[in-house]
C-alpha cells in the first residue's frame, strides 16, 4: 500500500492480530477503522464516530491508496493544540500524519495513536476539580 502523502510503499507494523501501515518518508501511519476502534475501546475510549471532530472540506488531502478517492479531512483538539487526520469515507481507513518515525514497532505506535486520540477529544480528559 502506497502512502497518501508521499506515494512511497509503507512498511508494515504487526501486531498480534493488527497490522499497521507506516510511512518511512514522511513518518505517516495508515490503519483500518476496525483496528482503530478495537484499539481504542481497549483503553476505555470511545470509538472515532464518537469522538467527534469537525470536517475540513476545504482542506486538502491526498487519495486513498485502496480506493483512490479523495480522504476527508477531520480536524480536533483543543484551540490552542488543533489537530488532525484523514479519512476514507468509502472504506474507513485512517491516516495521521502525526510523527511515527520513532515508531519502530506496532507498541510504540499504538501508544502514539492512542496519545493522539486522548488529545484530538479533550472531552475525553477528567476535568479538574476546581479549576
Ligand atoms: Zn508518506
Ligand atoms: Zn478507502
Amino acid at each position: 500500500m502506497e502512502c497518501p502523502s508521499c506515494g512511497v510503499e509503507m512498511v508494515d507494523l504487526a501486531g498480534d492480530d493488527q497490522t499497521l501501515r507506516k510511512c518511512g518518508e514522511c513518518g505517516g501511519l495508515w490503519l483500518d477503522i476496525a483496528d482503530l476502534n478495537r484499539m481504542l475501546l481497549h483503553r476505555n475510549l470511545p470509538g472515532l464516530e464518537t469522538l467527534g471532530g469537525k470536517m475540513n472540506a476545504d482542506a486538502m488531502s491526498g487519495q486513498c491508496p485502496e480506493c483512490l478517492v479523495d480522504l476527508v479531512r477531520v480536524e480536533g483538539g483543543e484551540k490552542t493544540e488543533p489537530l488532525g487526520y484523514d479519512t476514507c469515507e468509502a472504506c474507513g481507513g485512517v491516516f495521521l500524519e502525526e510523527e511515527f518515525k520513532d515508531a519502530q514497532d506496532f507498541a510504540a505506535a499504538e501508544k502514539i495513536i492512542i496519545e493522539f486520540f486522548k488529545r484530538f477529544s479533550p472531552r475525553t480528559k477528567k476535568k479538574v476539580a476546581g479549576g
